[in-house]
């Protein structure tokens, strides 16, 4: 396909209508999926629900702004039925307590295994901060669970670009060697919408 049928493809699936299906707070609790899955993760306050929103045009798809440290959810929205967007809980709240980190690598890495459906994770990196150290760990999580991943960087629209440029090019060496890392980095505002129709081409290439 060329890259205007791709976008095309993509608009069409983000125009299906979105519907919240579950969130649970333990594995068990997950009904065994019938479409391909697309998981998003980041550290807190990345811009995940305003990125998952604005993807599917809708306003509050997603709750924006949770409140950092509270009960962790993965939360399963289903779009159009063709394809499963799947929102993991925030990480890297720097006040959160240990067991609280040790739960969510728990939960997160027990999705990432014991999913056969889970065709991507975005991991989603701040445009203005790029990768701190909580997501440095969640790339070796996501490297040992050996599932395809690609970095969306958020919020482009609020640094310089002469900033941006040094940011993705130090994203692009760090997941390099990573096992599972797709080399192609999306640059995305939810606020701007700039970078939304190209992370809905790639991701139709997904759906059913
Ligand atoms: P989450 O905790 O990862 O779900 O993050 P939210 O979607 O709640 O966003 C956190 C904050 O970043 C909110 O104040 C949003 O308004 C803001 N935000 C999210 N996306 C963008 C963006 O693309 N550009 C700008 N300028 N702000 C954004």
């Amino acid at each position: 396909m060329d890259a205007e049928t791709d976008l095309e493809a993509g608009r069409i699936l983000f125009a299906q209508p979105s519907t919240f299906m579950l969130g649970v707070t333990r594995l068990d609790r997950l009904p065994e999926g019938s479409m391909p899955e697309i998981a998003f993760a980041g550290r807190s306050n990345v811009g995940k629900s305003s990125l998952i929103n604005a993807l599917a045009g809708r306003k509050a798809l997603a709750r924006v702004s949770n409140t950092p440290g509270r009960t962790q959810e993965i939360n399963l929205f289903d779009l159009g039925g063709r394809i499963c967007l799947v929102d993991l809980p925030g990480y890297g709240y720097a006040k959160a307590p240990k067991e609280q980190v040790e739960a969510w690598t728990r939960l997160v890495f027990a999705y990432l295994r014991g999913r056969p459906n889970l065709r991507r994770v975005c991991l989603l990196i701040d445009a203005r901060h790029g990768l701190k150290k909580a997501d440095d760990e969640t790339i070796k999580l996501l490297g040992t669970a050996a599932v395809p991943f690609q970095i969306v960087v958020t919020k482009v629209d609020l640094p310089a670009k002469s900033a941006l440029l040094p940011t993705l090019a130090s994203i692009e060496a760090s997941i390099r060697k990573t096992r599972g890392a797709l080399l192609e980095i999306m640059t995305t505002s939810s606020r701007t919408q700039q970078g939304l129709p190209e992370l809905r081409a790639e991701l139709a290439n997904l759906a059913l």
